[in-house]
């Protein structure tokens, strides 16, 4: 996969602010919130998954549905400003957050890329969304953190396969044992069954080590002033 890495800014989860990482020590200098630097990093590396297996691939294999062609994709992640755009969804769809909220944040988000806070790459994607293409974020979000409810078993299974290979290349064990079965030496039955546990486990660890803490995407956004 593209390497997702650590993002440029930081995403206040009570005022919305896109920060640069050396102002925050441990508060949010634009609010006073307390930040927890870590936590907020593993957060956006499991929204950054989210878009990037739940938006990314599921909007390319679902077009693929309509073609008679079978491709596999290799997608480049889209970049941070979509991670934090879809840390912001998950905090309405995981978290507690009123739709109305989620969306003044996103447009927080927006105008801090415009006035080019984030500028590792081109957002025009972002600046342009529509609100149809919003509400398809949300729908990506509910699926993807729902065992990808909603979706064909083609578009999942094309996910799963993803995410799997992509679990693989941190795992070399794995990886020599798929590479053996992809040169067509056989396994044999007892190591075809031993092979797919390994590969399901992975990819069932790897999902749980992003999953964030139960709550802790709930009562974000406490110094957004009231509308
Ligand atoms: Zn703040």
């Amino acid at each position: 996969m593209s390497d997702i890495g650590q993002p440029t800014q930081l995403l206040c989860l009570s005022c919305g602010n896109l920060l640069s990482p050396d102002e925050v020590t441990d508060t949010c200098p634009s609010c006073g919130s307390n930040i927890d630097v870590d936590e907020l990093l593993r957060l956006y590396d499991y929204a950054a998954r989210v878009y990037y297996y739940g938006h990314q691939y599921r909007l390319v294999y679902e077009e693929q549905e309509h073609s008679e062609q079978r491709t596999r994709h290799c997608l480049q992640f889209a970049g941070e400003a979509f991670a934090w755009t879809m840390l912001a969804v998950l905090s309405g769809v995981v978290g507690n957050a009123a739709y109305d909220l989620v969306k003044v944040i996103v447009t927080k988000i927006r105008k801090a890329v415009a006035d080019g806070k984030v500028n590792d790459r081109d957002y025009s994607a972002l600046l342009s969304l529509s609100e149809d293409e919003l509400n398809d974020l949300f729908c990506s979000a509910k699926s993807f953190t729902n065992d990808m409810d909603g979706l064909t078993k083609e578009v999942r299974l094309a996910i799963i396969e993803e995410i799997a290979v992509d679990a693989m290349t941190h795992q070399p064990q794995l990886m020599a044992q798929m590479t053996q079965f992809m040169k067509g030496k056989k396994l044999g039955e007892k190591n075809k069954k031993k092979f797919i546990e390994l590969l399901r486990a992975t990819v069932a660890q790897q999902q749980k080590h992003i999953h964030p803490k139960k709550g802790s995407l709930n009562d974000r956004w406490n110094r957004i002033e009231p509308r």
